[in-house]
């Protein structure tokens, strides 16, 4: 049974001035019609740079795809032509990113900017193709959108203009969405509508969708699995239940416990300790190592493998056990 979408065994490097920089090192996740994927991890743990390697905008140099497959129902991606590609890329899978603000463009109207995608790949007229436009803007609960068609993105608010994003993201009813910390710009009370909002209409078209974030409390009521990142690999997957239930790496439990919770004011946040590895020196064996409570002798010498807890759970961790069973080093 074919996923909608898999990557398997992704490597992408970057050849920079300092020497070449692993920043995906055989990472695979798969997606189904239907599901939500949270890819959570900081900076620099190469979360976006696997999105941007499914949407195809990492084939050039400096970045390289030395190993891989991107398959999109069977087909790797990363062996399709330009012009084949060009027909998945924006309409087949889609992507938001972060910053709504520098995606739109500043001197046309939402309604001529979300209104282009039909124009340019259904070759509707004017007219048709601002009518569509509207419809979007209703769908992703833009008030007022009619009046609003002909406004520019400056008149709109941070939480509406990543909306605006979101209507030109599904306007061509792609079969999997790609958000990449879609609300991390806006606060606490928006952040959350437009959680809500990617997670209804994904519930509607039965799109695939993968969230990518730096925040487990985001994703925590939209999201079915969750892959965690950590120095351009995957150091846990597994179900938002099982990860929520008892994490089986102690990066994620760090994570897990940097989640404010209003049921326990006044608790000290345990934030992870140390700073995330450093992609052109990596720690030897588990590259987590310089920062983890169970570290043991054997983590500085051996890289551990993703060790298969159950049919849908992995953990590269040698003392995931422990981990999981709670008792600390
Ligand atoms: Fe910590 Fe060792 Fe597990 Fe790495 S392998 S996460 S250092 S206990
Ligand atoms: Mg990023």
């Amino acid at each position: 049974n074919e996923p909608l979408l898999a990557v398997d065994d992704l490597h992408v490097e970057f050849a920079t001035r300092a020497g070449l920089v692993r920043a995906v090192n055989g990472v695979s996740y798969s997606l189904q019609a239907g599901e939500t994927l949270a890819v959570l991890g900081e900076s620099g743990s190469g979360k976006s740079v696997t999105a941007q390697a499914i949407m195809g905008i990492l084939d050039m140099p400096p970045a390289r795809i030395p190993k891989g497959e991107v398959r999109f129902n069977g087909t790797d991606l990363l062996r399709l032509s330009e012009e084949a590609r060009t027909q998945v890329r924006g309409q087949r899978i889609a992507m938001i990113f972060q910053d709504a603000l520098s995606a739109l463009n500043p001197v046309f109207t939402v309604g001529w900017q979300i209104s282009e995608m039909f124009r340019v790949h259904r070759g509707m007229g004017k007219r048709d193709a601002v009518k569509k436009a509207v419809e979007l803007m209703d769908r992703v609960r833009i008030p007022g959108a009619k009046q609003r068609v002909n406004d520019y993105p400056h008149q709109f608010s941070g939480g509406m203009r990543q909306r605006i994003m979101i209507a030109m993201a599904i306007a061509l009813d792609p079969e999997v969405l790609i958000a990449d910390e879609p609300t991390t710009a806006l606060d606490v009370t928006v952040q959350a509508q437009v959680m809500e909002l990617l997670a209804e209409l994904q519930r509607e078209s039965n799109m695939g969708m993968i969230l990518i974030t730096h925040d487990l409390g985001v994703v925590a009521d939209v999201a079915d699995k969750i892959a965690v990142m950590y120095g351009g690999r995957i150091v846990e997957n597994a179900s938002v239940h099982d990860i929520y239930k008892a994490p089986a790496h102690p990066y994620t439990k760090g994570l897990l416990e940097s989640i404010p919770r209003v049921d326990l004011k006044g608790q000290d946040l345990y934030a992870i300790k140390g700073l995330p590895p450093n992609l052109l020196d990596m720690p030897t064996g588990c590259a987590f190592h310089p920062r983890c409570p169970y570290r043991q002798d054997n983590c500085v010498t051996d890289s551990p493998p993703l060790y298969e807890i159950s049919g849908t759970r992995n953990s590269a961790c040698h003392y995931w056990r422990e981990v999981l069973d709670g008792d600390q080093g």
